[in-house]
Parts: C-alpha cells; sequence; structure tokens
C-alpha cells in the first residue's frame, strides 16, 4: 500500500476592511502601537502603528491601510486612484514599508514594520477596537508549496541584510523574542 505525503496546510487570515463605514477614530492605530509597544501597553505612539489610516476630513476621506513587506528600493513607476471624484496622494493605498516614505518604520530604529495579525492574539485587535465594524477577521486553510516558502523567506531575508546589516537584524530578532 502506498502512503501519500499529506500536504503542508496553512492558515491564511485576512482583515476585510469597509472603507464605508470608517469614520477615521484612528482608534486601530492606537491599539495597535500600544500592543508593539516595548514593554505592551507602556506607550502609544500612532507612528508604531502597523495600521495608518489615510485621513483628510474636508474630503470626507477614511482609508485604512496595513503594513506589508519590505520593499529595498522605491518603484520607478506610482499609482494616483481618484475614487468618486476624491483624488488621493501618490503610494497612498501601498502596503510596503520603503524608502521612499515614512510610513510603516519603527520610529526609534527605522527598521521596517509589518502588520503581524497581533501575534498570540485570538482576533487582532484593530479589529477587536473598531466600534464601527469597518475591519472584519476571516480565517481559511491553504496548500502550501514549501519550495517557494522558503525562496520567499530567504529573499526577504536578503535584503533586509543588504539595508539594516546582519547584526542589527540579529538584535531586532533577539530583542523580539525577549517580548514574548
Ligand atoms: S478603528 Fe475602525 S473606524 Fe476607527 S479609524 Fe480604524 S478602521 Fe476606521
Ligand atoms: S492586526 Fe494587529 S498588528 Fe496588524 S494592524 Fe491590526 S493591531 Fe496592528
Amino acid at each position: 500500500m502506498t502512503v501519500k505525503a499529506e500536504n503542508k496546510k496553512k492558515t491564511v487570515k485576512t482583515i476585510k476592511i469597509n472603507v464605508d463605514k470608517c469614520n477615521g477614530c484612528r482608534a486601530c492605530e492606537v491599539i495597535c502601537s500600544a500592543f508593539h509597544a516595548m514593554p505592551k501597553y507602556s506607550s502609544i505612539n500612532p507612528a508604531r502603528s502597523r495600521i495608518r489610516v489615510i485621513r483628510d476630513p474636508l474630503k470626507d476621506v477614511y482609508v485604512p491601510v496595513y503594513a506589508g513587506e519590505y520593499a529595498v528600493a522605491e518603484c520607478a513607476g506610482r499609482d494616483k486612484y481618484t475614487i468618486d471624484g476624491k483624488e488621493y496622494e501618490e503610494c497612498a493605498f501601498c502596503r510596503a514599508s520603503c524608502p521612499s516614505r515614512a510610513e510603516f518604520k519603527e520610529p526609534d530604529s527605522g527598521l521596517p514594520l509589518k502588520c503581524d495579525m497581533c501575534e498570540g492574539e485570538d482576533e487582532p485587535l484593530c479589529v477587536k477596537w473598531c466600534m464601527v465594524d469597518a475591519l472584519t477577521f476571516e480565517q481559511r486553510e491553504e496548500v502550501v508549496d514549501e519550495g517557494l516558502e522558503k525562496a520567499e523567506l530567504e529573499i526577504g531575508l536578503e535584503s533586509l541584510i543588504d539595508k539594516f546589516g546582519l547584526q542589527q537584524i540579529m538584535e531586532t530578532v533577539a530583542r523580539m523574542s525577549k517580548k514574548e
């Protein structure tokens, strides 16, 4: 009898954003920055938040954007959006921490920030704190291509090491592991 190897699965977590419900209160930025302060909940600084709200009250614009992957270089072409007659700045919806803008960088060290879905919590805290249900947490199972995963990890690590040096990356990992 042949035993078929089981495919590895991973849980994909997403946060669905309903821009029509967001009122720009920034509670999500407050709780995210407090959760990621060291020690936890010792300070509030939206610059440390992994979610930022594009906020332009005069145009009635409130759009939450999550920190995604780190980009080692700024891109050559940029996006400009007009939605419902409202024009948004270049790069406004981009989730990357990149050299050309200030968003999604740790204020003390300049290291890139990325949403970690509030690792260790049963539900992302920005979702819990959004009183108007503009954010909804969703999870699903996906089959993993392990070869591809390793390659992505190596590319990401190489970029970080090129930018910040191996020593700083190792110190940051050691500091983060002590947090738990
Ligand atoms: S907490 Fe909710 S309503 Fe407030 S800014 Fe964040 S997403 Fe928008
Ligand atoms: S899921 Fe957690 S880490 Fe990600 S933006 Fe929300 S509060 Fe921040």
